[in-house]
């Protein structure tokens, strides 16, 4: 159940960041990520204050209070004792936590959250207590206020994380200050704190999201930019400048194993008749026909690309000259056969392939450009024997 809630951030009604889930999810991530981070730097000043509270202040005040306030003294030890141990285990938890991605795989910070809940809880007990001697409320108010602004939580959740310590706190006037005008006053301005904070919490938890938002929408701009930098826009096939660098690539692993990978150049049978007679946008469906084609019938490890106009080149790794041929045999088969239905319009093409092989024997700087003007006369050749076949380099 936890693991499939994503409690921040809520679609709200205008859904106006318009997020996936995962994306929703890489969102509630990253506040929990910070949360355990704030909360451990809270915990970790915690510890250290209780210390110095608990062995200047607390443990003299044993002594030094009168019987009939032993109780109170004994009240702060255990109150500070608790808050103590809550810190302490809040920051072991904290680097368990973090070294093990639980806030990632409960997708929330419950944990984090009900530890400072204790925390705040105390010390609101704390200013009950205070009621008795100072009649102070600085202790609730200040901790109010740093939780306030260091951990980022929906408004509804900060509600009920700060309405609670609040109505311990209010509960402890009620409970220690005898003064009835001291008490509202208490109230009140404890209640003005409350909703400062809350206010405080809204703003900081809207700002962080939006932050956050802006990272996500920017990486899939950049994501999209990229593709479209290196695809097709017709065929969605790589292209050039995406081959290229797979080229080189796949050249230097030639060099360091010695293995063999081909090029094959493919280019469409007369395709300046397609156009005349079905017009030209049928041609460019065709196009994006032919490259599904070729596209869905080399494996993962080949890439093909739209070299340009009605021409494609294949980079096949690894394999026998034999093997090249019959991979582009079937290939020129399958078109043949092929009768593309383009909007109620039965179109057949053929292609012409030419293969050349990358090695890695007296390979230069232009071992690409020599592949390649090889594939290209093997093409040629192609072409002139009636097309509709496939031709080897010598
Ligand atoms: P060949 O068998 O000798 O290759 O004949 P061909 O007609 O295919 O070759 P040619 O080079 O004479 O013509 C290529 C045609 O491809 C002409 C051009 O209009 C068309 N073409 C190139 N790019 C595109 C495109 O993006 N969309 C469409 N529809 N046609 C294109
Ligand atoms: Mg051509
Ligand atoms: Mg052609």
């Amino acid at each position: 159940m936890l693991k499939k809630m994503v409690l921040f951030p809520r679609k709200n009604k205008k859904n106006e960041f318009d997020l996936t889930l995962s994306q929703r999810q890489e969102i509630n991530s990253d506040i929990s990520t910070t949360n355990w981070k704030r909360i451990r730097i809270f915990m970790v000043a915690t510890l250290f204050f209780e210390i110095l509270l608990v062995v200047f202040n607390d443990i003299p005040a044993i002594n030094t209070y009168p019987p009939g306030e032993l109780w109170l003294a004994n009240s702060y030890l255990l109150l500070h004792l608790i808050i103590g141990a809550t810190a302490l285990s809040g920051i072991l938890l904290n680097s368990v936590a973090l070294k093990k991605e639980w806030h990632k795989k409960l997708n929330n910070d419950y944990l984090s959250l009900v530890l400072n809940v204790i925390v705040l809880v105390c010390l609101s007990i704390i200013t009950g207590l205070d009621q008795i001697k100072t009649g102070q409320i600085s202790v609730f108010v200040i901790n109010l206020l740093v939780c306030g602004v260091l951990v980022i939580t929906p408004p509804l959740f900060s509600f009920f994380l700060y309405s609670i310590p609040f109505g311990v706190f209010v509960t402890g006037l009620f409970l220690y200050q005898p003064d009835i005008t001291t008490r509202n006053s208490h109230i009140i301005n404890g209640g003005i704190f409350l909703v400062a904070v809350l206010l405080i919490s809204k703003f900081i938890y809207d700002n962080h999201v939006s932050h956050v938002v802006k990272n996500i929408k920017l990486e899939e701009a950049n994501q999209k930019l990229l593709i479209l930098s290196l695809h097709d826009p017709l065929t969605n096939l790589s292209n050039r400048r995406n081959f290229e660098s797979h080229i080189e690539h796949e050249l230097a692993l030639i060099k360091r194993f010695s293995q063999n990978s081909w090029l094959i150049l493919v280019d469409i049978d007369h395709f300046k008749d397609i156009n005349d007679r079905f017009g030209h946008a049928i041609g460019d469906r065709v196009l994006k026909d032919v490259a599904d084609l070729l596209q869905g019938n080399i494996r993962d490890v080949d890439l093909a690309c739209r070299w340009g106009g009605e021409e494609f080149l294949l980079l096949i790794t690894r394999i026998g000259s034999d093997e090249v041929l019959s991979v582009a045999r079937r290939l020129c088969n399958d078109l043949e056969r092929t009768s593309f239905n383009i909007d109620g319009q039965v179109v057949s093409v053929t292609a012409s392939f030419g293969i050349a092989m990358l090695t890695q024997h007296g390979l230069e700087d232009n071992d690409f450009l020599t592949c390649y003007k090889q594939a290209d006369q093997a093409l040629y050749y192609a072409k002139l024997n009636g097309r509709n076949q496939v031709v080897m380099a010598d």
